[in-house]
């Protein structure tokens, strides 16, 4: 099947009598007849429910169409983009261990892995991505056990190269994890450019009517753990949690999302509530429709404000005068995606008097969503910084960004026309 229709058809594969829509399971538990298949599936034996804190079938069902349009082996969701990520290196990093980040990524994961993993004893390193091999190379240590991503980066709009990183990290025996939120399965499938495992915060297009909040981890089930066993004890070596199972061996192919359900989710319960995983199930059915739309506005209208004099400057991918414009087109033909970010001449007061004249585009901390809306980080997420902190974390503090919608292109422009003629 194409990537469309997995969208639409993927994952859920209803018998004869069965409901056509994924059921929305609202249980938390499951009964069994003897405590014996009830004791089998604690002890990892036999597959099947017993409580939703570990796993829920609308999940899974959300989780598999997810994992079929990536192209992944095993997928499981979250209840949020923060806890796939945290999840995705928390499941093979602990505390001793160190990994490489992007210094790119959305300021939330970068929190989480600067400061809170830092807290658990686990040391991240954040490198500019666009450096060639050679000096990337000068950042791994023999105890870095990962190297995580953004296929484009919230906000700055860079995008990843995934041959250079995937080289890097396999080169070094450690896999590649990226977050595929900004370009979603239906633009980028990083899986097929040798990533190994892909997360999201199915937050933003993927539910794309600003609805929900949730994530998503999909493993390829390509790096192999055993080939590595003295970095990745945690999957290569006997569990005691689990009477001494192991899970590289049990479970092959499926080793990496088994353990972070049945340890991490059953230690941290950071499981999606079934009612937004039925979200993402109906959000995944048209994802490739409302792309596509999300797309061909976003280059209108970074179109219009590269041609505008009272615009500094644009950055968007799918623009050709853009530096990332060949890696989009190596890595993601269809698009990028609607998020864009640009500058206003004048700075800050120029930035937020064009802002407050806007009437269609709604300023949200929101992004990637049906309804136009942009973010100004130096007057919102990011307010506390100075300009030069601002500059150190690569966000200018004249940059808006920008997350095109799917109105009219028309109207969007005229509303940010009007707002310009203000200024
Ligand atoms: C929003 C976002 C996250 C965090 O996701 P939540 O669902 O808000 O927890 C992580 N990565 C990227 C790229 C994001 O845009």
């Amino acid at each position: 099947m194409n990537i469309d229709t997995k969208c639409v058809q993927g994952g859920y594969r209803p018998g004869n009598g069965e409901p056509r829509q994924v059921p929305i399971y609202q249980s938390t538990t499951w009964k069994y007849s003897t405590s014996e298949e009830m004791g089998k599936l604690f002890d990892l034996e036999a597959s099947g429910y017993f409580y939703t804190r570990l796993q829920n079938p609308t999940n899974d069902l959300a989780a598999s169409k997810l994992c079929e349009m990536e192209g992944g082996y095993a997928a499981m969701l979250t209840s949020s983009g923060q806890a796939a990520n945290f999840y995705a290196v928390f499941n093979i990093c602990e505390c001793g261990d160190h990994f490489i980040a992007s210094s790119s990524i959305y300021g939330g994961t970068y929190n989480l892995f600067g400061v809170t993993m830092k807290k658990m004893g686990i040391e991240c390193t954040f490198v500019d991505q666009d450096l060639p091999l050679e000096e990337l190379q000068k950042f791994v240590k023999p105890n870095t056990k990962c190297i995580f991503g953004e296929t484009i980066t919230n906000p700055t709009c860079t995008v990843l190269d995934f041959e250079k990183f995937s080289k890097l990290a396999h080169d070094n025996g450690i896999p590649l994890i990226v977050d595929n939120t900004f370009a979603t399965p239906v633009n980028c499938r990083p899986i097929e450019f040798g990533v190994d495992i892909v997360t999201h915060s199915t937050t933003k297009y993927i539910d794309g009517h600003a609805s929900s909040v949730g994530g998503a981890i999909i493993d390829s089930g390509n790096f192999d753990w055993m080939a590595h066993a003295d970095k990745f004890p945690g999957l290569t070596t006997p569990d005691e949690s689990y009477h001494g199972l192991t899970y590289a061996t049990a479970f092959g192919k499926a080793a990496y999302i088994t353990k972070a359900t049945a340890q991490l989710m059953r230690d941290f319960g950071s499981i999606q509530a079934p009612q937004n995983a039925y979200y993402v199930q109906i959000g995944l059915e048209s994802l490739h429709v409302r792309m596509e739309r999300h797309c061909k506005n976003a280059l209108k209208v970074a179109e219009f404000l590269e041609s505008n004099d009272k615009v500094a400057w644009v950055n968007y991918p799918d623009l050709k005068t853009n530096k990332y414009f060949d890696l989009k087109n190596k890595y993601l033909p269809k698009g990028s995606c609607g998020v864009m970010c640009f500058g206003i001449k004048g700075g800050r007061d120029q930035s937020i008097k064009f802002m407050d004249s806007l009437n269609l585009i709604s300023i949200v901390t929101h992004v990637a969503d049906a309804k136009t809306c942009l973010l100004h980080p130096a007057s919102h997420t990011h307010r506390q910084l100075t300009d030069e902190q601002l500059a150190e974390a690569g966000i200018p503090s004249d940059l808006i960004r920008l997350s095109v919608g799917l109105e009219d292109a028309d109207d969007i422009i005229a509303d940010i026309q009007q707002a310009l003629d203000k200024i």
